[in-house]
């Protein structure tokens, strides 16, 4: 499976603005003051190179959205947060259509549905989206957002053909050769995460949730649950200090949280996901370096767990 990361960026998208860009372009110049760059290959070559990931690059604005890809699969979408905009223009921009989408929905937040009214193959008669999850209310929510006088096109007039399809947690479905489970997780309005499985190969998307590790029988049905998991998308929006004091009970996790489960649950890897928006790139930077850190010094005899923070673009095999 190819994971591709089109939004990674929690409650509501944001934009690197002008004085964010202005300060990344005086360190990089102050760091290629100290040689001559003679062309361009040369100056990509010392931005890959040289430039931290903080500098060089930025972790996006687009709220939720990842696409899962298979050869010769319809493309398997988790959440329709303002990525799934990319994700439809180039589709769009491809000739072979008609096409089929599968979707599933961790829940119905803005953050996690905005995107669809502006998801141009939903537009395209002769395409089919299925939209799946075990959220009550996926059918109700994505119509409600597009009713006036919220939005100027209802959702009756999306031309694609749209089915949905309710999942209950606990059970294994087959979804376009995937096997799909889903599991409640603790935040408002009901959030579910989702293990993917397929040749061999064990995929969980669980943003959203609050995991306080106060109740070690909750700990362990999530470790149960994520269990040897090849990569694990974890809601990681806070630090652990800003989690267990201010941000108590908002619903969500900490980057200390996501490396304790994922340890406990012998999973490879932990991808941080669903990016505080009021944090820079320096400071999602700074969570991702503390939880490599927090890995390495309580390993133990594990294997090691490896440790990514997600940003709009990142694409990886699983
Ligand atoms: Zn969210
Ligand atoms: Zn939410």
């Amino acid at each position: 499976m190819r994971v591709r990361f089109w939004g990674t960026r929690g409650s509501i998208p944001v934009a690197l603005d002008a004085a964010g860009l202005h300060a990344k372009l005086v360190e990089a110049l102050l760091k290629a003051s100290e040689r001559p760059l003679r062309s361009a290959a040369e100056a990509r070559q010392f931005i890959e190179r040289e430039l931290d990931f903080s500098i060089s690059h930025t972790f996006g604005g687009a709220s939720p959205c990842i696409e899962v890809e298979r050869p010769g699969a319809a493309p398997l979408i988790l959440d329709l947060g303002s990525g799934v905009r990319g994700l439809g223009a180039r589709d769009m921009a491809r000739a072979d259509r008609p096409r089929t989408y599968n979707v599933i929905m961790s829940h119905m937040h803005w953050d996690h549905i905005m995107g669809f009214p502006f998801f141009a193959p939903a537009y395209v008669e002769g395409n089919h989206i299925r939209i799946f999850g075990c959220h009550a209310e996926i059918e109700h929510a994505l119509r409600r957002q597009q009713a006036a006088p919220s939005f100027p096109v209802p959702f009756d007039r999306l031309a694609a053909r749209i089915e949905f399809i309710g999942l209950e947690p606990g059970r294994r479905y087959d979804i376009d050769g995937i096997a799909v489970t889903g599991m409640l997780q603790a935040h408002s309005g009901e959030s579910y995460a989702y293990r993917l499985e397929h040749g061999g190969k064990a995929l969980i998307y669980a943003t959203d949730s609050e995991h306080k590790l106060e109740d070690p029988r909750e700990s362990e049905a999530f470790a149960a649950f994520f269990r040897n998991a090849d990569m694990v998308i974890f809601d990681a929006m806070y630090s652990l200090a800003e989690a267990v004091s201010i941000r108590e009970d908002w619903g969500h996790s900490s980057n200390v949280v996501g490396v304790e489960l994922c340890q406990l649950a012998g999973a490879k890897h932990l991808v941080l996901f669903h990016h505080e928006p009021a944090y820079d790139d320096a400071a999602i930077t700074r969570i991702w370096r503390d939880a490599v850190r927090l890995e390495e010094i309580t390993r133990g005899e594990r294997p090691p767990l490896r440790v990514s923070a997600a940003y709009d673009g990142l694409e990886m095999d699983v």
